[in-house]
């Protein structure tokens, strides 16, 4: 170092070989020896590379750090993103795993939860839709296929309940005397007290009584919590109920009634809608879960009051239709064609039950003349006339029926010879008794003498089958028109003797008391004496 030293020049600083750096001081005025200062040169190789290399890695862990973070922020809400994609497109079961407890994790669950209860809603609707879509297959089948109004009304109400979750319900129709009667009802045991709810005719209500029948009266639907009336009502019982009133267009008009029609016979010309039109209110009790019905129930209920107005119509007019079909538009008594119907069905009856079925066989005596004399008009009117004393002679099970021109058939089930006689003889006399007032020639009334002659047959005694019971009581008719007119024959039985039998009076007499007026007399059944020569040509009866 001292040798370095010596090489030194003057003030300058040199570098010795063994890496140090030396400077000579001179002396100097005050320091007389000459100073030697010597540092080493620390500089080592390898520094710089060092020092660069914790600058990169500072820097890769700070973009690591800031990658990680990012990541562990935006992958919840990447998640989140997509979870909502998937529901957007319709899939309810998307979820998203909840990774923390903070704000993300909040919001994760709520949309977790979010979308599982809009899940377990949109099951409920469908399944909803799907009843209802089951229940309105049902209704449609129903209103298509038949013209049976008690089942569509129990279908109706069947479907109106479902609908709107209420636990009873009920339908009434308005009858032809202003009473609101039960035609179905579902639910209602133990909500109506005194009432048969397996019997819903027992349901009566007046219109203007209680709430049903308010609800008739002034057409306007009703909806609220049930309190009892002062009076009771016969209604039934509830909580809450909704009632509306339906009303079948086009039953005024047609003139029909409410009410059951005569079985006997169908209705005449104006035989009366009692003013009542096919009204009938659809009401329902106590809804699921204890609220009361609303506006949207009362709006549902509308509906299926809709649908059973529109069934009553189809039926009413329906039955309308067949009853046209088959009544005869002069008379109004049953055609020929329902005459072939009811001998089927009345000979099947009496051959279950082992009954007797008596038909008999109506022809008007020399009615040709009146028709000669007073005109045909004149003669349309004895005929209506005729119709309507028949009608009124017979009971409610029995019919009658205009076979064709001046030819009539009546059934009386459950009767046998003796009393189809009885019935024979009060036709007879009915007719006979009271002439026809027609209008004459100058339009002035007249009253003109009419007779009928009858036929008996009796099922099974004189044939086997409805057809032959009818060609039997048609035989015992010519048989009476021979004897003179004016009276009635039975058939013989057949295998007896081809010759009429005259029936004794005494012998066909009630066991009540005597025939009415008028009855045959003792001789044969046939008043006015002996068969007036030989008998006009029958009609043909191969319709
Ligand atoms: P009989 O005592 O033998 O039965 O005599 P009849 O004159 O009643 O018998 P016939 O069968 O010969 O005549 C039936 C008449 O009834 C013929 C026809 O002018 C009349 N007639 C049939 N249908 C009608 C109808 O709808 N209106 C009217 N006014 N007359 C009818
Ligand atoms: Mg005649
Ligand atoms: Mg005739």
């Amino acid at each position: 170092m001292l040798a370095a030293a010596r090489a030194v020049d003057g003030d300058r600083v040199a570098e010795t070989s063994d890496g140090r750096y030396v400077r000579r001081v001179g002396p100097s005025p005050g320091q007389p020896l000459p100073l030697v200062l010597s540092v080493p040169a620390d500089r080592p190789p390898g520094l710089y590379a060092a020092l660069v290399g914790a600058v990169v890695l500072a820097a890769l862990l700070a973009v690591l750090a800031a990658w990680r973070l990012a990541r562990v922020t935006t992958r919840p809400l990447m998640e989140l993103a997509g979870a909502v994609d998937r529901v957007t497109d319709g899939d309810l079961t998307a979820r998203v795993p909840v990774r923390s407890r903070d704000e993300i994790g909040r919001l994760a669950r709520a949309f977790n939860r979010m979308t599982r209860e809009t899940g377990s809603y949109v099951a409920a609707l469908t399944s909803s839709r799907d009843q209802l879509r089951g229940h309105l297959a049902v209704l449609g089948d129903t209103l298509a296929s038949t013209h049976d109004l008690h089942r569509i009304l129990r279908v109706i109400l069947h479907s109106a309940i479902a609908a709107t979750g209420a636990r009873a319900g009920v339908v009434l129709l308005v009858d032809s005397d202003g009473v609101l009667v039960g035609q179905c009802a579902e639910g209602l045991e133990g909500r109506w007290p005194g009432g048969d709810p397996a019997d819903p005719a027992t349901l009566r209500v007046p219109v203007g009584t209680g709430v049903v029948g308010a609800v008739a009266a002034t057409g306007e639907p009703q909806r609220g919590r049930w309190a009892p009336p002062a009076v009771p009502t016969g209604e039934p019982v509830c909580e809450t109920y909704v009632a509306v009133p339906f009303a079948a267009p086009g039953a005024a008009e047609l003139g029909l009634r409410g009410g059951p029609e005569r079985p006997g016979h169908p209705p005449a010309e104006g035989d009366g809608d009692g003013g009542a039109s096919a009204l009938g209110v659809l009401a329902l009790y106590d809804q699921l879960g204890g609220h009361g019905f609303d506006d949207d129930d009362l709006a549902t209920l509308r509906t299926f009051a809709g649908h059973a107005a529109v069934a009553v119509d189809n039926v009413r007019v329906h039955e309308e239709a067949q009853r046209l079909s088959l009544t005869d538009p002069l008379t109004g008594l049953w055609n020929y064609r329902y005459l072939r119907e009811s001998i089927r069905r009345e000979v099947e009856r009496a051959n279950r039950f082992g009954r007797m079925l008596s038909v008999l066989a109506l022809d008007l005596d020399r009615f040709k003349d009146v028709n000669d004399t007073w005109g045909h008009a004149a003669g349309d009117a004895v005929l209506i006339e005729f119709a309507r004393r028949v009608r009124g002679e017979i009971r409610e099970v029995d019919l009658a029926f205009r076979q064709g021109g001046e030819e009539f058939v009546v059934l009386l089930p459950e009767t046998d010879a003796r009393g189809a006689a009885i019935v024979a003889e009060r036709l007879g006399a009915v007719v006979r008794d009271s002439p026809v007032a027609v209008d004459g020639h100058s339009g002035a009334p007249v009253r003109v003498a009419v007779t009928v002659s009858i036929g008996i047959a009796v099922y099974p005694d004189h044939a086997a089958t409805g057809q032959q019971v009818l060609d039997a009581a048609d035989e015992a008719l010519y048989a009476a028109k021979a004897a003179g007119r004016d009276g009635y024959r039975v058939a013989q039985p057949p295998h007896a003797p081809a010759e009429e039998i005259p029936v004794p009076a005494g012998a066909l007499g009630p066991p009540e008391g005597p025939p009415r007026s008028g009855a045959p007399d003792a001789a044969g059944g046939v008043p006015g004496g002996a068969s007036s020569g030989p008998h006009p040509p029958r009609q043909s009866r191969g319709r």
